[in-house]
């Protein structure tokens, strides 16, 4: 049975001491997470340590970091490398977002390297993929998403891929408030598995948590997850919000 996960991504946002309330908030609401249901804070750097000891003792919550070098160590100031993640006890990395993609520049060949590193030191590559508006206009957004599948995982091992998870966020309904119906987000989500299972097989296919993110809220989030094949959900702005984030969490 794949796992089914709430991944709260806070981007550039909150203080130490705002982040600090929402993880106490969240985690005294007294959310009953059942078996194979995971809920992961994605915390800006600074914080991760102080979340790692909060989320502690609390089985079912997990840490990710917004991202990673794509580099093992060395001369690269202002980087922060999977091994150090590791060492500071962080369980997940988001790697693809667009915002990355668009103001960092960073290729489907470099995401490549980034996911090797991280699996290479015990962390979970959370691996964004996604259209742009132009792209859905276009009607080609199942060959686009099928490229950043192909070049970023499709030369890892089968065993390897077992600690990938897929978010799919099409772009235009990143922050516009746009979300992709229920229909267009099962449509994308069956074509990924689809596509994992051509080449990895059913099984593989079959075990992969594949998460739905762009403008998810209270008010779309059962919809959204009660579609066959989305896993759950990479929030952003709703996570920033205890009541928003929670009320997508019982969603699962
Ligand atoms: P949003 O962001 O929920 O604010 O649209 C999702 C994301 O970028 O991960």
């Amino acid at each position: 049975m794949r796992k089914k996960i709430v991944a709260g991504n806070w981007k550039m946002n909150l203080t130490l001491a705002q982040g600090e309330q929402l993880i106490n908030d969240v985690l005294a609401a007294g959310l009953h997470l059942q078996e194979g249901q995971e809920v992961v804070f994605a915390t800006p750097f600074p914080y991760l340590v102080k979340a790692k000891a909060l989320i502690k003792n609390n089985p079912g919550f997990f840490l990710a970091s917004q991202n990673s070098a794509s580099e093992k160590s060395g001369a690269y100031t202002g980087e922060v490398s999977a091994e150090m993640l590791q060492s500071v006890g962080v369980d997940y990395v988001i790697l693809g977002h667009s915002e990355r993609r668009e103001y960092f520049q960073e290729s489907n060949a470099v995401l490549a390297k980034k996911i090797d590193l991280a699996l290479a030191n015990g962390l979970k590559p959370l691996f964004c993929c996604g259209e742009p508006l132009e792209v859905r206009k276009a009607e080609t957004q199942n060959e686009y998403v099928a490229k950043q599948l192909e070049e970023s995982l499709y030369h890892l091992t089968a065993e390897q891929l077992k600690n990938v998870v897929i978010a799919y966020e099409p772009i235009w309904a990143i922050g516009t408030g746009l979300t992709a119906s229920a229909a267009q987000a099962q449509d994308m989500h069956a074509f990924i598995r689809a596509q994992i299972a051509a080449k990895y097989g059913r099984e593989a296919a079959l075990n992969i948590s594949i998460l739905y993110g762009g403008s998810a809220k209270p008010s779309n989030a059962v919809e959204l997850f009660s579609c066959p094949d989305v896993d759950g959900g990479l929030i952003g702005g709703a996570s920033l919000v205890a009541a928003d984030f929670v009320a997508i969490i019982k969603a699962l």
